[in-house]
């Protein structure tokens, strides 16, 4: 007898898989024995199983004998590519019956292909890697001489990463578009006296007060604006009864950044249902997808260490010629840019490099304070 399953029984969100079982399956009322829904594409469990195993060997190798560090054909599926639907409790009867005749399905053979000859299991651990030696190894990596016994290594990788990605996330962000940024205003501030509704208040900080964020050091202060002003506010993480200046800012010339929500552009790459799968693609999308998580991460929970990874990061574009980098707000529905723009340059800074001026990029159209009524902080 035939064996079925059917399209409610896989994760909604595998796109590649789910048009397989639409244009080999078939319609059916018929219950589905491992999910029991009526209404899902039918199809044969071996010609779905072929499909899979296919998509399994384009990215894992079965390496002939079983070790703990590595993968059965059960743990790929239901841990690494997600494939099941989560209501579906029937998911290991459900790979046997897709699986079992190429070999046991909890026999763990299998393991990930890498980029190339040499590479190690390292670089699958690539942003961890990149992050800790940020913190604990090697800040500056562009003072370190290249050489015997120094690869280099993160140098070599961003390198590579912008080749394969980064400079395909270029995009230009036209002149007289609107942005904006909010600043809290300390209870102990008077207007008039402490602050003003002008571009002093509400532009970057100076340096002397300038703190680390998620994409500066402390002492380089950068203009952060967001898309709208809701997600401006939201960014602040505004407790109720709070003072903001709200600033609405108008670019001047078209701008250049490294558009970080097109990342997903590069979900073909990853999937391994996809004849565009690439094991290298596979791990520069997920230092992508790891930079965007740390981006996100509230600020009043995180030490300054938190950040250098994604400070080198956004150092290492700056140094690509971009004006900043555009991002998905964690909390806002919008998006944030930040430029590599300071705050107006003092006199006596004449002699020293000095990051150009915000005002060179946008003009502050107006500057309102308001009260807060709505609770925008979210708990991390
Ligand atoms: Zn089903």
């Amino acid at each position: 007898m035939r064996s079925f399953c059917c399209s409610d029984c896989f994760n909604p969100k595998r796109d590649t898989f789910h048009r397989f079982i639409r244009q080999q399956g078939y319609e059916s009322s018929e219950e589905c024995p491992y999910c029991k829904s009526a209404a899902g594409f039918k199809i044969d469990t071996d010609v779905l199983g072929d499909f899979i195993k296919e998509g399994i060997d384009r990215a894992y190798d079965n390496i002939g004998r079983e070790s703990e560090n590595d993968l059965s054909l059960f743990e790929i599926l239901n841990d690494r590519v997600i494939l099941f639907e989560w209501e579906n409790h029937r998911e290991h009867d459900l790979t046997e019956a897709l699986l079992a005749r190429f070999c046991d399905v909890d026999k763990k053979l299998y393991r990930l292909k890498l980029e190339s000859e040499g590479d190690d299991e390292e670089q699958y651990r690539i942003w961890q890697n990149f992050e800790h030696d940020c913190k604990y190894y090697n800040r500056f990596f562009d003072l370190t001489p290249r050489g015997s016994g120094n690869t280099n290594r993160r140098t070599d990788m961003l390198e590579k990463l912008y080749e394969s990605c980064l400079k395909n996330l270029k995009e230009e962000i036209e002149p007289g578009t609107e942005l904006f940024r909010a600043r809290v205003i300390d209870s102990k501030l008077k207007r008039g006296r402490d602050y003003n509704l002008d571009e002093v208040s509400i532009g970057p900080a100076d340096k002397s007060n300038s703190q680390s964020g998620r994409m500066n050091p402390e002492g380089i202060s950068y203009f952060y604006v967001a898309e709208d002003e809701a997600t401006a506010l939201k960014e602040g993480r505004l407790r109720a009864k709070e003072r903001v200046l709200i600033g609405r800012f108008k670019t001047l010339k078209k701008l250049t950044v490294i558009d970080w929500t097109k990342v997903n552009i590069y979900e073909k790459a990853v999937d391994i249902f996809s004849p565009k799968y690439s094991p290298s693609m596979a791990v520069y999308q997920d230092f992508l997808r790891r930079f965007a998580i740390e981006v996100g991460k509230p600020n009043e929970t995180a030490k300054p260490i938190e950040y250098v990874a994604t400070q080198l990061v956004a150092e290492y574009v700056r140094g690509h010629g971009f004006d900043g980098i555009k991002y998905d707000s964690a909390v806002g529905d919008g998006f944030d840019v930040v430029f590599f723009y300071g705050p107006e340059i003092t006199p006596e800074s004449g002699d020293f490099n000095v990051l150009p001026k915000y005002t060179d990029i946008a003009r502050l159209i107006d500057v309102r304070e308001f009260k807060i009524k709505i609770e925008y902080y979210l708990e991390p």
